[in-house]
């Protein structure tokens, strides 16, 4: 639903010429990505473009949200579950520790024990660590990723992994990312960044997992063009962009 990174493109005031494109894959939303299967939807990350994604997708229910990491293009769309509260009740929420800790802080309200603003937005917390998890009755895998110096949650899904913010991975995580039919991961720009692969780095991780194909998120306005980006990359490796829908 979101390919961008936490300015989002097109920056708002820039001249920049991709920010300034016609082209409708060069807008990049704050990153995110709706996951359905028989009845299921689950969104990954609920960024400040959370609302506007959930109308473009058409979505009326969601059974829950995983976060990735506290970090606000990820996080601070949380008022906006308010629709699906009043429809579903509390939404069940699953991060880190850490990272309910942050919400808790940066959304008090939402968590008000005591005389809690009638119609505030509720939610169901449910902590996860670094091993396996069931939603419904599907195994959602956990991958530990390091984001520079703060730890990350991936996700991997049957044959479909979603890895972002990483900037280095545990070899022991490796192994989680076996025989893959489509890997989402990471690639900032072509210049280096201390807590995102680039483009470089990028191509390398892939390379290496040997996904059957990779789709790049996460997307600086100084990646380039879209289209001429995608002429550069290897004949498995694609852009994403907002809204691209992927069938396994
Ligand atoms: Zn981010
Ligand atoms: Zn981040």
């Amino acid at each position: 639903m979101g390919t961008g990174t936490s300015q989002g493109i097109p920056v708002i005031g820039s001249t920049h010429p991709v920010c300034l494109s016609d082209n409708p894959k060069d807008k990049r939303l704050r990153v995110s990505v709706l996951i359905e299967w028989d009845n299921y939807a689950y969104v990954i990350d609920c960024g400040p473009d959370f609302r506007q994604q959930m109308l473009t997708a058409n979505c009326n229910k969601i059974d829950g949200i995983l976060f990735t990491h506290e970090h606000a293009d990820h996080t601070a769309g949380l008022d906006d579950i308010r629709p699906f509260n009043f429809r579903q009740g509390d939404m069940p929420i699953y991060a880190h520790k850490r990272v309910v800790k942050a919400l808790q802080q940066r959304f008090a309200y939402v968590f008000e024990t005591k005389n809690k603003y009638p119609g505030a937005p509720g939610v169901d917390i449910r902590e996860i660590e670094n091993t396996p998890f069931k939603l419904g009755d599907t195994t959602v895998v956990p991958i530990n990723l390091m984001h520079g110096n703060l730890q990350v949650f991936g996700f991997r899904v049957n044959d479909f992994a979603y890895l972002t913010d990483m900037k280095t991975i545990a070899e022991a995580e490796m192994e989680k990312l076996k025989h893959l039919k489509v890997l989402v991961i990471n690639a900032l720009r072509e210049e280096s960044h201390h807590s995102h692969l680039n483009l470089e780095e990028a191509l390398a991780f892939i390379d290496k997992v040997k996904p059957e194909k990779a789709y790049l998120t996460h997307i600086s306005h100084l990646l380039g063009f879209h289209d001429e980006v995608e002429q550069k990359l290897p004949k498995h490796v694609f852009l994403a962009y907002d809204n691209l829908q992927i069938t396994l």
